[in-house]
């Protein structure tokens, strides 16, 4: 069944990113409803056959793959008696663990005060009950509105803060001259940074987890005796929180800014179809999904599917098409140049270059055409 498949990667997503966090998952629970539940998010059997598993196995933390509402946030808290996160909190404190820049700090901050803004309230729910809750109401009230204007106070500095280093980082922008920029994109752990490593012959921290790369690397590349400029960005998420988007401004300005984009796509990756909308997703946000673009499908030597049974073919599973059965499908239409790659191995490496070159190229001579 398909959408089972999902629901088992998205699960599987979710564990990957709770062990980038530095977590243990001890037990997954799913659940089909056609709606979440608007107080309890999952319906309240589940509710509490998940608090009976944390309570009877010492379980610290509930993870849910959704961004919950303020309010179910506190209810699910109040019921369970453990901590909840939700996955828009769990992927501000990857990003927050991994800032290493004072401007990816900045930005993460004002990410997370954004996001506890509305989520205040809760923490009160806690004081209420430890002090017993009789009579709290009126001060906790007041406390909440000091933290609130604290907060405020506090968001305002840091999106001055970031207004200072935008513009800065404008400015060294612009200084790097009319050289062709481009721009490497993709789901997050498909390859960019070792791509980039390959490439520019720099050592970019790459490792298998979840958004190695925060801050923007960007690196002069000479291709052909073509120069141009290669930036590594953050790794595009599944419901990458909005918060994000908006503070990441000056990391996404440099795909906004680039006049070619290299689309990394994992084709190892079960899901790899999923993963190119959400960044096609993401490239519509940030109104940067017109700009030319390759395709460069990654991690070949990791490709491999299983031929099922022919009464057995699961519709839209990828597991039983093989690389060149790929190869003839909606790819085979797409309007972009497109490649196979191992960045690993490095096999097809001057097919994809030939394809970088040719682009850039282009764009190289429609800016300097009487010198080249
Ligand atoms: P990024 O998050 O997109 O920058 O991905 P990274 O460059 O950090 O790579 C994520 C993981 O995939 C690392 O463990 C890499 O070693 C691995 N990886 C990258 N390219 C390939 C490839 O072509 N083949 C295989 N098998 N693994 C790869």
């Amino acid at each position: 069944n398909q959408s089972e498949d999902k629901l088992i990667e998205y699960m599987d997503e979710l564990e990957f990113l709770a062990f980038t966090a530095g977590a243990t998952v001890a037990k997954r629970f799913t659940q089909r409803l056609t709606q979440p539940d608007s107080k309890t998010f999952v319906g309240k059997g589940k509710m509490e056959e998940i608090r009976d598993y944390a309570k009877e196995h010492n379980i610290g933390t509930v993870i849910f793959d959704d961004e919950l509402s303020p309010s179910q946030l506190k209810n699910l808290e109040r019921e369970m008696e453990v901590k909840i996160l939700d996955r828009t909190n769990l992927i501000l404190d990857i990003f927050a663990q991994r800032a290493q820049t004072s401007y990816a700090r900045t930005q993460v901050e004002l990410a997370q005060y954004q996001y506890l803004l509305p989520r205040l309230t809760r923490m009160w729910t806690h004081l209420e009950r430890q002090k017993g809750g009789i009579g709290m109401r009126g001060p906790g009230e007041t406390e909440i509105e000091t933290d609130r204007r604290i907060i405020r106070d506090r968001i305002t500095l840091l999106k001055d803060k970031l207004k200072v280093i935008d513009k800065q980082m404008g400015t060294q922008r612009n200084n790097r001259g009319k050289m062709v920029r481009v721009a490497l994109v993709g789901y997050t752990n498909v390859g960019k940074s070792t791509l980039m490593n390959a490439l520019s012959k720099s050592d970019v921290f790459a490792e298998n987890k979840l958004f190695a790369t925060l801050d923007t690397t960007v690196r002069k590349v000479v291709i052909g005796n073509l120069p141009f400029l290669l930036t590594d960005t953050v790794g595009f998420i599944r419901k990458l929180p909005t918060q994000l988007v908006e503070s990441f401004k000056s990391t996404l300005d440099e795909v906004r800014e680039a006049d070619l984009l290299i689309h990394v796509v994992d084709i190892s990756h079960e899901s790899f179809e999923d993963h190119i909308n959400s960044v096609n997703e993401i490239l519509q946000e940030i109104d940067a999904h017109q700009k030319p673009m390759i395709m460069v499908f990654n991690k070949i030597d990791d490709f491999s599917y299983e031929k099922k049974d022919e009464d057995d073919l699961t519709p839209g599973s990828n597991k039983n098409i093989s690389l060149e059965e790929w190869k003839r499908t909606w790819m085979a239409k797409s309007k972009f140049p497109t490649v196979f790659i191992s960045a690993l191995t490095k096999e097809n490496f001057p097919e994809m270059k030939k394809m970088i070159y040719d682009e850039v190229h282009r764009i190289h001579i429609s800016r300097f055409p009487y010198n080249d």
